[in-house]
């Protein structure tokens, strides 16, 4: 893997290498408290810019994920090429277009040449995507390009589900809150067989995504 092409996105934005500054959220969140006409004095909101930022760091924290310390030796060699599945790995993602949480599952695919990635991993990757302010589809898309860029494999199948809360709870609802967004890549792109193998077996005895 190259580590450089992995971390292009920390480059294109210096200011990640800082901390988030919780200082500069909790006077925020007072400025909207009152802007709300509500009274950060009283007892309940007292705390509450503080709680706000401190949340955020935890929320964002996939901007500032450490590549190399997450895929650290859990890179193996293999010989088989058999498609490897993870389904229904859960994310929370705020959506960037009002910074209210859009959640659901992903499933990720991919067909070795060579090199697989330790299980448990997939779903770190999974969360360093989601701990971003996202728009689902670039979400799916980075995802997939990210496993693309570290194993090399013959193709990589990425689908998302999401629910909105910024469809569900706002009054004009202009877009459907839930839904589906997927990238093939190679073999998942180019074979329409083994594109359906992957999506009959995520769709095998699911459940409806819901709250
Ligand atoms: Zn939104």
């Amino acid at each position: 893997m190259n580590p450089e092409e992995l971390e292009e996105d920390y480059e294109e934005r210096p200011s990640f290498n800082e901390e988030i500054d919780s200082a500069a959220i909790e006077d925020a969140v007072r400025s909207m408290l009152v802007a709300f006409g509500e009274d950060p004095q009283r007892e309940g909101l007292l705390n509450t810019p503080k709680r706000v930022g401190r949340m955020y760091p935890e929320l964002l924290s996939g901007y500032r994920t450490d590549v190399d310390k997450l895929v650290n030796k859990a890179i193996f060699n293999v010989t088989y090429d058999d498609m490897v599945i993870i389904r229904d790995i859960e994310y929370y993602s705020l959506c960037e277009h009002h910074m209210l949480p859009f959640i659901g599952r992903a499933h990720v695919a991919y067909i070795p040449k060579g090199q697989v990635i330790g299980l448990s991993k997939i779903p770190r990757i999974v969360d360093m995507f989601a701990r971003r302010l996202q728009v689902q589809e670039r979400m799916t898309r980075q995802i997939a390009d990210f496993v693309n860029d570290l194993l090399h494999p013959q193709g990589v199948a990425v689908v998302v589900e999401g629910l909105h809360m910024c469809g569900m709870m706002r009054g004009v609802k202009k877009h459907d809150a839930r839904m589906t967004t997927s990238t093939m890549l190679g073999l998942f792109r180019k074979s329409i067989n083994t594109r359906q193998e992957f999506l009959d077996h995520i769709n095998r005895g699911e459940a409806p995504l819901r709250i």
